[in-house]
């Protein structure tokens, strides 16, 4: 395959690998978060973090758009699709995320609410076209990446004078929860999380570019190396990383250039622009309140924003007691840290939202890591013995 057997030639990661062992400095450790799903389920699927020397360690971080969802935007999401006149249009995983009480969309739907599963927001169009005595919602969720679609459908909505569509917006902003991630007052509580360098979302900075990462490196004095989803991409910006922190620089490299300019696609900023503005506050899960993290459409597309045309309310809501989550997606805690992985939360019956989207961090290791970790642990065991 062109263009995807090269990023993953196993000689040349293992060459990259001893490049990594050679510039680490063994007095010091190096904890990198890669804040990508994306990257999550590369590192877990290719077994990057076995390629890498102990003191090199990659903490996972909130980049899941399915896991951050708040379960209260969840709660609402359900009680909007129980009203009688409503078709919510959503993506397949977010259909069993859990919301309070073990409720979950798949549960609502079994209940008799009209919740259809989309693959773009070009189908959610078409239901309302092909309906139009049905209030057709799209349950918009997701970063940068996403945000254009929506923002084409809105244009075409318009376009199309479709009076019955309007967006549930929840699409949310990378860089702030970046920094959220260093600055949050529960993070400073925790106390316990280190990062010397960040690996920059892949998909993301093809729409917004290398840029807005530069106040943040600057700012907190963190490097961020943008790199693609492949494995040899993610082992190159470790070292690019490991490079970076024993040099003292903090700066915004690419290593995805393939893919990813400095000032992204602007097109698609521009389209994006067109049709929202940054939200005040926004809660994410396992961050709380980001300030300026998420957005929702200008007033004047009000008559497309479902929380203002169905006065929706998004009700305060807690995450079950036993759930990790939240310490997951902030880097404190890793999966197999949760009482709950693996036993009564799988795949096949998650209690968190990070068990449910194959970019989570529960069920990336679920899929790829647990036996690994468990061979490792064996081999370590008989090697002291
Ligand atoms: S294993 Fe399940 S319950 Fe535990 S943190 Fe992950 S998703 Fe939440």
């Amino acid at each position: 395959m062109k263009y995807i057997d090269e990023y993953r030639d196993g000689r040349l990661a293992k060459d990259i690998a001893r490049q990594i062992a050679a510039a680490v400095d063994p007095a010091r450790s190096y904890y990198f978060m890669e804040f990508c799903g994306g990257h999550t389920h590369a590192i877990s699927r290719y077994g990057l973090e076995d390629l890498l020397p102990a003191n090199v360690r990659m903490i996972h971080g909130p980049g899941c758009p399915v896991c951050v969802l708040p379960i209260g935007r969840i709660d609402a999401a359900i009680a909007l699709a129980m009203r009688p006149e409503i078709t919510l249009c959503t993506y397949g995983d977010l259909m069993r995320v859990p919301g309070s009480n073990g409720s979950s969309l798949l549960k609502a739907k079994a209940a008799g609410a009209d919740i259809r599963m989309v693959y773009s927001t070009l189908d959610a169009l078409k239901i309302a076209e092909a309906e139009p005595n049905r209030e057709v919602v799209f349950f918009a969720i997701g970063f940068e990446t996403t945000t254009p679609p929506t923002a084409l459908a809105l244009r075409a909505a318009i376009a199309r004078q479709l009076p019955n569509f309007s967006i549930f917006c929840n699409h949310v902003l990378t860089p702030a929860a970046i920094q959220n991630i260093l600055e949050s007052p529960d993070v400073r509580k925790l106390g316990t999380i280190k990062i010397d360098g960040f690996i920059g979302p892949a998909h993301v900075s093809t729409v917004i570019g290398t840029e807005p990462y530069e106040f943040f490196a600057e700012e907190f004095q963190k490097p961020v190396v943008v790199a693609g989803f492949e494995p040899l991409d993610v082992i190159q910006a470790v070292l690019m990383l490991v490079h970076q922190v024993n040099d003292g620089r903090h700066e915004v490299e690419n290593q995805y250039i393939r893919a990813v300019t400095a000032l992204g696609n602007e097109k698609a900023q521009n389209e994006v622009a067109r049709f929202f503005e940054l939200r005040e506050s926004f809660e994410w899960r396992g961050l709380g309140e980001v300030p300026y993290g998420a957005l929702r459409l200008r007033p004047e597309y009000a008559q497309y924003d479902a929380e203002k045309r169905f006065s929706m309310v998004t009700p305060a809501a807690k995450d079950n007691p036993a759930c990790e989550c939240g310490a997951i997606l902030r880097g404190v805690k890793k999966p197999a840290d949760c009482k709950l992985f693996g036993t009564v939360c799988t795949p096949d019956t998650p209690m968190g939202s990070c068990m449910v989207s194959s970019e989570g961090a529960c069920a990336a290791h679920w899929t790829y890591g647990r036996f690994r970790e468990k061979a490792r642990t064996q081999d370590e065991g008989r090697a002291v013995a």
